[in-house]
């Protein structure tokens, strides 16, 4: 089993052209199962539950870069402020405010990127991209000085419908490129898609992504 961890990085990691970073999605997974993927010199991990996570960050090596993936409520921002490298489910200016405010707590500027609501599906978390346009022109953003936003955030439709997860990753790549013109232009600090899972990562690099998420391509299926 162990050596699957360490087998699957190096697979998919010798795939990725040079600018994509590979996040190793743990969730759900026990310590010993992120020790054998850190061993195999991963050190980008994302979690989806603030609790599990504060747990998994006291007890493992203090050089993880770790990701919050999941949905987060505003009162569990303060487990993962002192030590969190990147939120990647900002997904109101309320969420973002509360960062900022979570931020200055602990002295830290944290990165952060918007989730976009992509999919077809009515269940998954984001803003729409008309959402997000309005929320970036309204301009109260700019002044969370304990916050930056890196960029964006998506889910593909959960489909075998390549063309369809095709054009969704399309999508937001285009939004992308076009919040990064309007309201980035002075700054190189806007730079990080996050696109793509086990089942669709290599159609969401050919559409821009820069990071991607994969968690059962690693560790298999968790048992929650
Ligand atoms: C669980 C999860 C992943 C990883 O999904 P896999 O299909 O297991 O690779 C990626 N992104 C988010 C937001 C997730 O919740």
């Amino acid at each position: 089993m162990q050596a699957d961890i360490k087998k699957s990085i190096e697979r998919i990691s010798a795939t990725l052209p040079s600018g994509v970073t590979l996040i190793a999605v743990s969730k759900y997974h026990p310590i010993e199962a992120i020790e054998e993927a850190y061993s195999a010199g991963q050190r980008h991990f994302g979690e989806s539950k603030a609790q599990d996570l504060r747990i998994k960050q006291q007890m493992l090596p203090k050089d993880i870069c770790w990701h919050f993936i999941g949905h987060l409520q505003s009162n569990k921002i303060k487990y993962i402020a002192p030590y969190i490298y990147l939120i990647h489910s900002i997904d109101s200016l309320r969420l973002l405010q509360e960062v900022d405010r979570q931020g200055a707590k602990v002295g830290r500027t944290i990165d952060c990127l918007l989730q976009i609501h992509i999919a077809r599906e009515e269940t998954k978390f984001g803003f729409t991209p008309e959402e997000c346009r309005t929320m970036l022109d309204e301009g109260e953003w700019c002044s969370l000085p304990n916050v930056r936003i890196r960029g964006l955030m998506c889910m593909a439709s959960n489909t075998d419908n390549k063309k369809q997860i095709k054009e969704e990753f399309h999508a937001v790549k285009e939004l992308f490129d076009e919040i990064r013109a309007k309201h980035f232009a002075d700054t190189d600090s806007f730079d990080i898609l996050s696109a793509g899972m086990s089942d669709d990562y290599p159609i969401a690099i050919e559409e821009g992504s820069t990071h991607i998420r994969i968690g059962s391509g690693i560790f298999g299926t968790p048992q929650k």
